[in-house]
């Protein structure tokens, strides 16, 4: 099934596909997109998967290396949500989006949460029974489990830190695959992509793909709507044209579903209530290696504070350290000496701020704006701090936090002096997990799509990522919008 893909690439369908009838479109082959295309496909449907993204083989560009930042993710993954306080953001813009450059960590969202959701956005059939056929469905699909072997050291810190200071911490499952054939390290595995899971799976089941191609605009045609795409050749010139479908399906992720529905004058609670994890880093430099050759990233997450704040572990190249060390020049002549004894970890808060997704006519990137709120800045301060505190009891001798001024810090009682909120302008924030642009529910004054993603007052079209998620989960995302993604699809062919 690989081999499909592999003859795909570079195949370009452009003046062929125009004039082709299909029932469905899905525009993003991301985790929403990829999962619908497949379930519609299996039933029978005749199906055209569009991804703005080249489709790059995982073997092709190694994983976390700059080479796979140029290639899959959206501009490089120099994107910013602006706001007093900029928070860098990253998506997936390649065949099988996001989950190509993850680090695969699984969570189910948590009951609370989803009950929060229930009650707040009017969900209908959104009980825990509804929902927990999916993720486990989900979960059997991408193979989601432990590590058979141990954790990376970096990992180990983590759970050393919090076992010494009584809080909780645990070693997150992960769509890894350890048996796969060929797989040169089993101990590392394989992970379990959209490109190794549903778009085989799709493509087996007639499902058309197009990559390279970017949908620009929507218009309903009388009873079907029209999808205006351009599409770059191999030589780098561009063509425009229009296919036509019964049904719309949007999995462009949290900021292009929106900027993609409103450029086609589609707006009502549409890009108005981003929600993202605020989340603030730490450089932990230790007094022995902890990198080894493989780049991996930490498995293990400290929820000891969850829902308000978890810490977890990021990607830790050379590369990374140096863009989080900006503000520390010392940190950064100390980790091109002796950059394996340095670990990359972070704070992340579920937050209260808000933001919003804008087209702006004339250029092709949405307007990101996010307004992290005073509470937000507080309650991160208060996760670094426990982080930091974290991070020395785990061994660590330097912290250096994305905040500039502030550290390095030597030791434990250097952190006495806290400040009890974070410096608004100072503070480098980040987030990987971007959600709620277009909510589903009941609730009209909140909502953009219904129960089950179909888009108010607009017949045949749903919305089926990231988006639909009423607010951001606490917890990695790509487990809740695969259940919900799976549920409305399921619901769509009367399944359930
Ligand atoms: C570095 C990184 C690490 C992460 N780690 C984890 C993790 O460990 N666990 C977890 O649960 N989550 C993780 N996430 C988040 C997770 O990957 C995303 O939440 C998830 O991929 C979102 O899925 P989606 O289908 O909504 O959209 P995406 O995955 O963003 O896919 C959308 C796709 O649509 C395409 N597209 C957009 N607009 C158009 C258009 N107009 N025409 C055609 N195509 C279009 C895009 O190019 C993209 O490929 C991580 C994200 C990143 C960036």
């Amino acid at each position: 099934m690989d081999e499909r893909l592999t003859n795909f690439r570079g195949v370009i369908r452009n003046s062929s596909t125009s004039g082709d009838r299909f029932q469905s479109i899905v525009i993003g082959s991301g985790p929403g997109g990829s999962l619908t295309a497949c379930l519609l496909a299996e039933a029978g449907h005749k199906v055209l998967l569009v991804e703005e993204g080249p489709y790059v083989r995982q073997e092709e560009v190694g994983s976390y290396s700059i080479k796979e930042m140029e290639t899959k993710y959206r501009d490089g993954g120099l994107t910013v949500a602006l706001g007093p306080t900029t928070v860098s953001y990253v998506e997936g813009r390649c065949v099988g989006g996001g989950s190509e450059i993850n680090s695969g960590l699984y969570h189910r969202t948590p009951l609370e949460v989803l009950d929060r959701w229930r009650h707040e956005y009017k969900i209908d059939s959104f009980d825990d029974a509804d929902l927990i056929p999916h993720f486990e469905a989900c979960e059997r699909d991408l193979r989601v489990s432990l590590m058979p072997g141990p954790a990376p050291a970096s990992s180990l810190k983590l759970n050393e830190g919090a076992s010494r200071l009584g809080w909780k911490s645990m070693e997150v499952p992960r769509w890894y695959r350890y048996d796969a054939p060929h797989n040169r390290a089993p101990s590392q595995g394989v992970r379990q992509s959209m490109t190794r899971t549903f778009i085989p799976r799709a493509l087996a089941a007639g499902c058309e793909l197009i990559s390279d191609t970017r949908v620009s605009k929507l218009h309903r045609r009388g009873t079907r709507w029209s999808v205006g795409m351009k599409t770059r050749r191999l030589d780098g010139s561009a063509n425009s044209y229009a296919i036509e479908a019964d049904n719309i399906f949007v999995c462009g992720g949290a900021t292009q579903t929106p900027a993609l529905l409103r450029r086609s004058g589609i707006k009502k609670n549409i890009g108005n209530s981003l929600r993202l994890h605020p989340t603030v880093k730490v450089i932990a430099r230790f007094s022995t290696p902890i990198q080894s050759n493989q780049t991996m990233v930490p498995v293990h997450q400290v929820r000891e504070f969850a829902p308000r704040f978890a810490f977890g572990g990021s990607i830790s190249t050379p590369a990374h350290f140096a863009l989080s060390l900006l503000d520390h020049p010392g940190g950064v002549e100390q980790m091109t000496r002796d950059w394996r004894c340095f670990g990359a970890y972070y704070a992340m808060i579920s937050g209260d701020g808000e933001g919003s997704v804008r087209h702006v006519p004339g250029l092709p990137s949405p307007l990101v704006h996010y307004k992290v709120s005073d509470t937000d800045l507080a309650t991160l301060s208060d996760a670094l701090l426990h982080l930091c505190r974290l991070l020395f009891a785990a061994g660590a001798v330097e912290l250096y936090p994305s905040v500039v001024g502030m550290g390095p810090f030597r030791t434990v009682d250097e952190l006495e002096q806290w400040p009890a909120v974070l410096p608004r302008r100072e503070t480098r924030l980040m987030t990987i997990h971007m959600t709620s642009t277009c909510p589903m529910g009941e609730n009209r004054a909140l909502c953009a799509t219904d129960s089950f993603g179909r888009v108010f007052d607009r017949p045949q079209l749903y919305v089926a990522d990231a988006s639909l998620l009423c607010t951001q989960p606490g917890v990695n995302p790509q487990g809740s919008i695969m259940a919900i993604v799976r549920r409305n699809v399921q619901a769509f062919l009367g399944q359930v």
